[in-house]
């Protein structure tokens, strides 16, 4: 296979002694929600089966609690409820019987949604529901025992191992971190005694499992808190653990609460590898990194660099469940490449209310309920648009045999999305533009750029059906003066086609007013293509590792030569609309480059004098050369309307079908579905 000259490390088995894994390809823990969905035992074992036949060597499950008092969602501390994971287990061997299974073991401790939950001195975490109740002796006793009856329910439900969670502000972490930790028994105080639990929990698992069942240790490398773990204790840690029992141990970087992204678009990819690098020189077992590696040379350059023996790809897996085969097979033109945007995964865990999936890939998570099965009937489609919605429609019609052509005005495939990979940090937006591109090429697509469809051509074109896919019109608002000289639209300074002076007010604050805002205020490298720069920004410190890995120092970045100003009409707080998982990095970085975020603005009226408003009621001009629009948008159904006059039937998608609260996500889930069905 090609893939095994290209990416040597990466398709080299790891001995593990009493057992082995077939390549260095881990698909790394994620929370579903499938987890506590009634049919989610059945959804689970289609998903993770068609990841094992995907290609990947080792599947780390969701977390899954030991208890009750630990829980997140679901919990195995009964016999009775490993029978369910069974069906995970059998389908994940029946795809494969050479990839290997582990479940995670989560015990969530501070941040379990509950009001049972414990931790060792009752610290409260900022993103905690409820204060937790502190351990005592024998609460601590019961912890350990049920981490180990809990990993020997796993080895019984056929898993080949489990992974301990021991990061991220979960109850492990909280006894190995002072500030949450502030105990003066044997579990608290020193060192020694903060490490105590931990080490306890894998020598009591690897007590309950026996030597033959992999046992996956996952350490803060660098938790991201100030007075965080030092560097010397990471590594005694680490080889506590070893001496404990663990075969492999797996880094992990942040706590949820840090204020400092670790696995956003914005973060460079393997920008935290090196870290696991330095660890595993000391610790001299198998290693796995994870965070941002989402490309196969990406992981290759990892392993070839000796940063790890394993990597790790989460988010990838929810994106392109064949990533692993398609490197094999020397297709890598075709993943579907994870863009790190959270939207369909992360900003759904932690909402709270919606199931995982994934913005580029709607099937993820949907495999028993999603299906893009072959047609009996081919059809002749035109699809009219090739944004988002236009492309995924495309896609998937011609994956099912349909006979496709597709139209776009533009001389390049990609609608807004040409606009989004031009921000600074959304770089990754042009992969799949990239994926997009190839799959319609590798379908046998007919692919028509450069035309702008008119009713006409469709009415008279032999097609059975007719997808208008045409996007959006972004909103002028209805200020005197809007046609001012010194005012621009969204597009047009994405573009570059129109000067940006040096004292800016942005009309409108949603995703794409952030994103404006992001480009004129940005200056020099963009962070998310360089570790130094990023590291910069947000104050870690990759050389000396202090404490957490961070300065504490109020990071200096990069600006703009210019004034800029955000503004919204609501009195809200600015990026309420934000990604939940994202958005507090864009209002960050913002601030540290000075931009103003005004919100309770009305608009009255733009002139040379600049932006003339009233702010709360009182009456404020805001002397600016440049007013860019970013104010919503409207659909573009003007080619629907002209079909329907002339009698001819066609599908509404995306943009075109509803402007309002649009995004990729729904476009491209939107479009798959139907296309499913066409
Ligand atoms: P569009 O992308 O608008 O595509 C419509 C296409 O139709 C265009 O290519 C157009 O040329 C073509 N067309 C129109 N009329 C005709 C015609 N008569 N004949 C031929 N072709 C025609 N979304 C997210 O989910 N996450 C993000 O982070 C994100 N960031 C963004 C950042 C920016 C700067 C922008 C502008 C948008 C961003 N979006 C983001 C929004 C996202 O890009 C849109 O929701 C998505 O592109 C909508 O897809 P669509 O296919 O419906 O429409
Ligand atoms: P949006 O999120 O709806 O924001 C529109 C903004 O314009 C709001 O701030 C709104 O606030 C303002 N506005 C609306 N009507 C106005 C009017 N008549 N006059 C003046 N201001 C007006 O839309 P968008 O920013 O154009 O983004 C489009 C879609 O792309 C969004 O739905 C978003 O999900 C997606 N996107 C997402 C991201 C991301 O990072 N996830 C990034 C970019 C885009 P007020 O009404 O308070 O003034
Ligand atoms: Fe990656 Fe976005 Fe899909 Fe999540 S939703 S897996 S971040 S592409």
């Amino acid at each position: 296979m090609i893939g095994e000259q290209r990416y040597p490390h990466l398709f080299s088995p790891l001995e593990l002694g009493f057992t082995r894994l077939k390549n260095r390809a881990l698909m790394g823990s994620m929370h579903t929600g499938l987890e506590e969905a009634p049919d989610g035992f059945e959804r689970m074992a289609a998903y993770f089966a068609e990841r094992a036949r995907g290609g990947v060597g080792m599947i780390i499950t969701g977390g899954i609690a030991p208890n009750r008092e630990g829980g997140y969602g679901s919990k195995l501390s009964a016999p009775e409820e490993a029978e369910q994971h069974r069906l995970i287990t059998e389908a994940v061997h029946a795809a494969d019987p050479d990839v290997k299974i582990c479940m995670q073991i989560l015990h969530s401790g501070p941040i379990a949604t509950t009001p049972e939950c414990v931790s060792p001195s009752g610290v409260k975490s900022r993103i905690a529901r409820f204060a937790p109740n502190v351990l005592d002796e024998a609460g601590i006793e019961k912890q350990i025992a049920d981490f180990a009856n809990c990993a020997a329910l796993a080895q019984r439900a056929g898993y080949d191992g489990v992974e301990i969670i021991g990061s991220a502000g979960y109850l492990i972490s909280t006894f190995l971190v002072q500030k949450t930790n502030l105990r003066n028994d044997s579990w608290g105080g020193s060192w020694e005694n903060r490490m105590r639990f931990p080490v306890e929990v894998v020598r009591r698992v690897r007590e309950a499992v026996g030597p033959e069942f992999i046992l996956v240790f996952r350490i803060s490398a660098m938790d991201m808190l100030e007075g965080g773990l030092a560097w010397d204790e990471v590594v005694s840690l680490g080889k506590a653990i070893v001496a404990a029992g663990a075969n492999i141990i797996s880094t992990h970087f942040c706590w949820h609460e840090a204020p400092v992204p670790t696995i956003a678009t914005m973060v460079p990819r393997a920008a935290f590898a090196s870290v696991t690098g330095r660890l595993r020189r000391e610790l001299g077992v198998p290693m796995i990194t994870s965070n941002r590696i989402n490309m196969p040379q990406v992981a290759e350059d990892v392993l070839a660099a000796g940063h790890a023996d394993i990597v790790s790809m989460a988010r990838p897996m929810l994106a392109d469940a064949e990533l692993v085969n398609k490197a094999l097979a020397g297709r890598e033109d075709e993943i579907n490449t994870c863009i790190a945007c959270n939207q369909a995964c992360l900003d759904h865990t932690f909402g709270g209310r919606q199931q995982v999936s994934c913005l580029v890939n709607p099937r993820a998570c949907n495999e028993t309920r999603l299906n893009y099965l072959p047609t009996a009937e081919p059809r002749r489609v035109a699809i009219v648009g090739a944004g988002p919605a236009g492309l995924a429609y495309a896609n998937v019609a011609a994956s099912r045999g349909h006979r496709v052509t597709l139209f776009d005005a533009a001389a390049e495939i990609g609608g807004q999305f040409n606009l989004a990979r031009r921000i600074p940090g959304k770089e990754e937006f042009s992969e799949t533009l990239r994926y997009f591109g190839k799959m319609i090429e590798t379908r046998g697509v007919e692919l028509k750029l450069g035309t702008r469809v008119s009713a006409d051509m469709l009415a008279d074109g032999g097609y059975d059906e007719v997808v208008v896919a045409t996007g959006i019109t972004p909103r002028t608002p209805a200020i005197p003066g809007i046609d001012h000289p010194m005012v621009a639209g969204y597009i047009d300074v994405i573009l570059g086609r129109r000067p940006v002076g040096s004292k800016v007010a942005i009309i409108g604050a949603g995703g794409i007013g952030f994103d404006v805002a992001e480009l004129v205020s940005h200056a020099g490298k963009s962070a998310s293509l360089d570790i130094p720069t990023f590291a910069r920004e947000w104050g870690i410190d990759f050389e000396n590792h202090p404490r957490g890995g961070v300065t504490g120092v109020v990071p200096q970045v990069e600006k703009a030569e210019r004034a800029v100003y955000l503004m919204q009409r609501k009195p809200d707080a600015l990026g309420r609309t934000l990604g939940r998982t994202t958005g507090w990095t864009h209002r960050m970085t913002l601030a540290r480059r000075g931009v103003n975020l005004v919100a309770g603005v009305e608009y009255l009226k733009i002139d040379d004098a600049g932006l003339h408003t009233r702010v709360n009621g009182e009456p404020r001009l805001f002397d600016v050369d440049t007013v860019i629009v970013c104010a919503g948008q409207e659909p573009l159904r003007s080619l629907h309307d002209e079909l329907l006059a002339r009698g001819v039937k066609s599908t509404l998608v995306g943009g075109a079908f509803e402007a309002a609260e649009l995004d990729a996500k729904r476009a491209i889930k939107q479009a798959c579905e139907l296309a499913a069905e066409v």
